[in-house]
């Protein structure tokens, strides 16, 4: 497919948006960037993500690679980025996990967490100085993890319903992977929703809370930033509901078809995060 073609087709995007005005994404001074759908896929970078990435390199602007997944910190993040062959500072990246900690600690300075999670939600609770308790915490806090079963689950049924607090990192429900399509922070929270009769209270896209405080990295007003992510009922929707401009890319989980099942549209539609190549 020539790029040609490809603009063609972003002309008639189902947003009736005639002509884009690339400048008015070309002028921002920073950028709220989802990952998974939009930088990479499993292992594998996705079209136009080392243009991208050298493009806000060369024109210096702000950017953080906001993530819904809770799994890994960002110095993981930084180091599968590397081995897939992109350079980015591990202080470009920003968790569900990190706006999770961040959440509890406002909420309950020094409060304990049971947790069920990866090392990334681990770490970002001990950074933020939650510490681990599996007899009385005051929160149970779950994150996607490869460690969960029955008796994890039946933990934190009980600790719930002797006062726990119940949060997910993100809402996420299903995460696409290589291996197709797996159960996400709200498919692992789910049963325990279901056993307690109480729901969690989710931090990740599209909860203000992770937005604003990727701004207050950013250091940039709501005008100042535009979000780039894959996924109308997280990322586009974060975007909308902060009053920043959305630019939605089809190398992931929506489809151009997917956008008319929902009542809001992206301000931008690309086939890719190669967009850059369209600055004039
Ligand atoms: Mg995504």
């Amino acid at each position: 497919m020539s790029d040609k073609h490809v603009w063609d087709d972003v002309l008639i995007a189902p947003s009736n948006i005639l002509e884009y005005d690339m400048n008015l994404i070309r002028e921002k001074k920073g950028f709220l960037c989802d990952m998974d759908g939009v930088i990479y896929h499993g292992n594998y970078l996705l079209p136009g993500a080392v243009d991208f990435v050298g493009w806000l390199n060369r024109e210096n602007k702000k950017f953080l690679f906001l993530t819904n997944s809770s799994e890994r910190a960002p110095r993981e993040l930084q180091q599968k980025l590397a081995r897939l062959g992109l350079d980015v500072d591990e202080s470009h990246f920003y968790t569900s996990a990190l706006a999770t900690a961040a959440f509890v600690r406002n909420q309950a300075p020094g409060c304990t967490a049971y947790v069920i999670g990866e090392a990334g939600l681990l770490n970002a609770l001990y950074d933020a100085g939650i510490m681990m308790n599996d007899v009385n915490p005051d929160y149970v806090i779950i994150g996607e993890t490869r460690n969960y079963n029955y008796q994890n689950i039946l933990k934190a049924v009980k600790l719930i319903q002797n006062g726990a607090k119940l949060i997910g990192t993100n809402p996420d429900l299903t995460g696409p992977t290589e291996e197709g399509i797996v159960p996400a922070c709200r498919a692992l929270v789910s049963p325990i929703e279901l056993t307690t009769g109480r729901l969690a209270y989710y931090i990740g896209k599209p909860n203000p809370f992770i937005m604003r405080n990727g701004k207050r990295i950013l250091d940039c007003h709501s005008s100042e930033i535009a979000i780039i992510g894959d996924r109308m009922d997280t990322d586009i929707i974060a975007g909308i509901e902060s009053e920043i401009d959305t630019i939605l890319v089809l190398s992931g989980v929506s489809s151009r078809e997917s956008i008319n099942n929902f009542s809001y549209n992206p301000k931008y539609i690309f086939d890719d995060i190669g967009f850059v190549k369209y600055f004039k």
